[in-house]
This record gives structure tokens, C-alpha cells and sequence, in this order.
């Protein structure tokens, strides 16, 4: 994710008080309600899946006791009514006996299914509790069919609001939450699946999603467009925008692009958006010399009038608010690449190696920084030497006071975590060398494709590749609250 207004200055840091994990997270398990297991640590009554994945940032995201392997998301939304039916059929298998489990959704859910036998249900706050009709064996497949309808838009929960109307239609995308808002889901990014999105608009009206768009057919009123993900994808990664843009694709280095810009732009606003994705292949070709190849066969991006606040790395389609291309937005005359190799470096870190806990977020945010770092140095637009520099010698004590390798939930999108972020992996490369990080950064994303990793692992590998112990250089640049020494 990239936020619109970035804190540029570190006199505006001053002041900001870093939250401790415990209390958010504690906050947020206090409220729950139905987290009383995940609070007390202890594990559910036999045979209930827990109603949270066991995050310390957010408790209730997500659950227990099953791993997702693939999602049918059918998603019909009338903006006259503002009015969005769904139906989510999912394939999972057990991790342990199921004779009660959550899923994820604010919608009202008028029919739940398990192994196509009716299941009784109950909802509260963002959590779906399924019965099945007979207890579902550890080590089973088993699928789920919800169907639930509602006006997304009007939801809020806890504060967040994905779902975004717009003058045509809607956009729902966030994170660290979406999914609940247009399927049934287990939206915590430590259970990855493939899709198969199936949007539906009026006609005359396009439907994005990600991935790759795999046909268009009239179904009734409406025009269902098919979006097919086939690598595994975290719930937060998937977006759907359902209104009037202009649909514009291409190949490049045997990947397919498509990009979508909402109709309602400015022609301002408009010229610059294309002319900087339309150098997402040369951003993409950039970050795979460094990386190696890049992950996904689609490729492209989406442009809307919506007013969110933020870019984010959606898989294999990033979403770009359109304030990133205002007059003057970025550091080129005209156009805005950095957000772009933002995203798209995001692509191998956060969507093809994810997190498996929300405070490792440093991972995502300061390797996506930095590569936009080496993407702005290769265009002549600074440099990372004086990227660091600046923020080291003018940071201040506010700016080193967060642990941002545990920033707290309400700080996971704070500056200072991209900026000190970036900072720890330009400091680890001087450490261990230029050899060294770059055979890190490939040996990581080769290795965990598609799959997750965490802080400890990425000091492990760290450490494995240069050959040097590195828990004294991890703890000063991300777990202290002051400057580390060079
Ligand atoms: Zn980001």
C-alpha cells in the first residue's frame, strides 16, 4: 500500500505517540466478543474452529481449524440500488474436526451450504458461524456455498468501509481488510487460494477484478465478466470495481496487461495515469533484473475516481487512487512511476511472498520502498545514498522512537514504517555487501513464491547468505526506539 499523502516532513512526526501492540491489540480482542478463546491463548472447545486466525493485530481476522484452497466469488451489484448478491462457493480441507466453524462476511448471509446439504447459521459483527448438518472429519475436503446480499457500501466495521460507491458503480479494496464486504471468506493473508471471480454489471458498464480476465457473457440483465487467479492469493489482494472505464490491453515480455481508467477522471488526471502505467512493463522489466522473474502472468493496473487514499499492490492489477496522478503528484514532470514500482515491487513482496502476521509489515512496506528507492535512482530522481542519508541525519527522536519491526496495529501504515523500513535494508546491504543482498533478495522471493515469510526467516536467510550473525543488526534497526549507530 502506498497512502496518497505521504508524511514528508519529520517535524509533522513530532509528537506521534507509538502504540504499543499489546493495548491494540488487546483493544481489539476486548471488543471481539466472540474471541473470548483467542484473548485468553487458550485453544476453542473441541471440534469449534477458532473465530480468528491468532493475529495479535486484528483477532478476529480471519479463523481456525480449515485452509481455504480456492474461492468461486459470484458478485452482482446494481448501483441504482447500490445493492450487491453474492454467492461465495469455497473448497477447503480441515486442520481438525469441524463441528462448528466461522467465516468471514458483514453481508447478510440468507443460505449456507456444506457438501451441498443445507447448514444452520448465525452472524454477528464481520463473523458467518457455520453448522454443518454432520461434523466435518480433520483432513477432509469440503465445500461451502453462502449466498447473501446487502448495501456494502453503508457497512462499517470497526471504522473500516472498503466498499467505495462512485458515480458509475463501486470499489472494494483495502487493507488489511476487503473480502468480508463481497465474500464469504477467511480473510487473514496465512491462507492463500486460487479464484474465480465472476462480476456482474449492467450493461454498457465494465467490471475489474484481478488476474486475467477470462470471458464476458450476458446473464439475464446483466454482463457477467470472469476474472481467473491461478496462484495463490491472500483475501486482502482481491478487488473488484464495478462501473465505466476505459479497458485498454497489451503483451509485453510474455505477460499479459490490462489496464483500467475510470471515464470520470480529468483529461489532466487521465493523460498523466496513462502515461505512467503504460511504463509498467519497463517498471516490471526494472525489479525482475533484481528479483527474477516476475510472478504472475497478468499484469496492468486500475485507475479510479474513488476517493481512497491509497495505492494498493492488488495481485497482479495494483489500484491507483487517482490523486497519485494530479498535477504535480510524484517526482516527474507529468507522470508518476515511483507509486508504480511501489506496487509492482509489491507484487514479490507482500503478494507472492505474504506475511503470515500483520506486525511483520516492515517486510512488505520497506522492501516495496526501497525498490521504488533504486527504481527513482535509475530514473535520475535521487538516490537511495541520499534518501538514507537525509532521513538519518534529520529524522529525529520521534522518528526512531517506533519499533517498526512491531509498529502496533494502528501504526502499520505509519511513514515510519515504509521510510525506517527501506532504511534497515539499505543498511543490511551495506552490511553484508552488494553480492550478498542481491543473492538474498532473489533466494527469497525464488524460494517462498507463492507461499509466506516472516521477520525470523528473512534474518535466517540473511544470515545464511552472507555468513555473518545479524541479531544485534536486526534488533537495533527494528526493534529499538533510537537512532542504531553506523
Ligand atoms: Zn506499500
Amino acid at each position: 500500500m502506498r497512502l496518497a499523502v505521504a508524511i514528508a516532513s519529520a517535524t509533522l512526526l513530532t509528537g506521534l505517540l507509538p502504540v504499543a501492540p499489546g493495548a491494540a491489540a488487546a483493544a481489539e480482542a476486548g471488543e471481539a466478543g466472540t474471541n473470548t478463546a483467542v484473548r485468553a491463548g487458550m485453544a476453542a472447545a473441541p471440534g469449534v474452529g477458532r473465530p480468528g486466525a491468532g493475529d495479535a493485530y486484528f483477532p478476529g481476522h480471519g479463523n481456525g481449524g480449515y485452509d481455504v484452497r480456492h474461492y468461486q466469488v459470484t458478485a452482482a451489484y446494481q448501483p441504482a440500488e447500490k445493492r450487491l448478491v453474492g454467492r461465495t462457493r469455497l473448497r477447503a480441507v480441515a486442520s481438525q474436526r469441524l463441528r462448528r466453524f466461522n467465516l468471514d462476511l458483514v453481508l447478510a448471509a440468507s443460505s449456507v451450504r456444506v457438501g451441498g446439504r443445507p447448514a444452520r447459521f448465525s452472524q454477528r459483527g464481520r463473523e458467518l458461524v457455520v453448522t454443518p448438518r454432520r461434523a466435518i472429519r480433520k483432513g477432509d475436503r469440503f465445500v461451502v456455498s453462502v449466498a447473501y446480499a446487502g448495501r456494502p457500501a453503508s457497512i462499517s466495521h470497526r471504522g473500516a468501509r472498503p466498499f467505495v460507491t462512485t458515480r458509475a458503480g463501486a470499489i472494494v479494496v483495502g487493507q488489511p481488510e476487503a473480502a468480508p464486504w463481497w465474500f464469504a471468506s477467511n480473510d487473514h493473508p496465512s491462507d492463500k487460494a486460487t479464484y474465480d471471480i465472476r462480476l456482474r454489471v449492467p450493461r454498457g458498464r465494465e467490471a475489474i477484478s484481478v488476474g486475467r480476465l477470462a470471458g464476458r457473457k450476458r446473464v439475464g440483465d446483466l454482463v457477467q465478466w470472469r476474472w481467473v487467479m491461478r496462484r495463490p492469493m491472500a483475501t486482502y489482494l482481491a478487488f473488484a470495481a464495478w462501473g465505466d472505464f476505459r479497458v485498454v490491453r497489451g503483451r509485453a515480455g510474455g505477460v499479459r496487461y490490462l489496464y483500467a481508467y475510470d471515464r470520470a477522471l480529468s483529461a489532466g488526471v487521465r493523460r498523466r495515469a496513462v502515461r505512467s502505467l503504460r511504463r509498467t512493463p519497463e517498471v516490471t522489466r526494472f525489479l525482475a533484473r533484481h528479483l527474477g522473474p516476475y510472478p504472475y502472468g497478468d499484469h496492468g493496473g486500475v485507475v479510479t475516481k474513488a476517493d481512497l487514499g491509497f495505492a494498493l499492490e492488488t495481485q497482479a492489477r495494483p489500484v491507483y487512487d487517482a490523486a497519485f496522478f494530479r498535477r504535480g503528484a510524484g517526482l516527474q514532470p507529468g507522470q508518476n512511476t515511483s507509486v508504480v514500482a511501489h506496487e509492482v515491487a509489491h507484487q514479490w513482496f507482500g503478494d507472492s511472498v505474504s506475511l503470515r502476521r500483520w506486525r511483520d509489515i516492515w517486510l512488505n512496506e520497506g522492501l516495496a520502498t526501497y525498490l521504488e528507492w533504486m527504481w527513482d535512482e535509475s530514473q535520475g530522481l535521487g538516490s537511495v545514498r541520499s534518501e538514507f542519508d537525509y532521513w538519518y541525519d534529520h529524522g529525529g527522536r520521534a522518528f526512531w522512537r517506533l519499533p517498526v519491526g512491531n509498529p502496533g496495529r494502528d501504526r502499520m501504515f505509519d511513514n515510519r514504517v515504509y521510510v525506517r523500513g527501506a532504511m534497515t535494508i539499505h543498511a543490511l546491504r551495506r552490511e553484508i555487501g552488494d553480492a550478498a543482498f542481491f543473492a538474498l533478495l532473489r533466494r527469497w522471493v525464488g524460494e517462498r513464491r507463492d507461499g509466506h515469510g516472516t521477520t525470523t526467516q528473512f534474518e535466517r536467510l540473511a544470515e545464511d547468505v552472507s555468513g555473518r550473525q545479524l541479531d544485534g543488526f536486526f534488533d537495533a534497526w527494528l526493534f529499538r526506539r533510537s537512532r542504531p549507530l553506523l
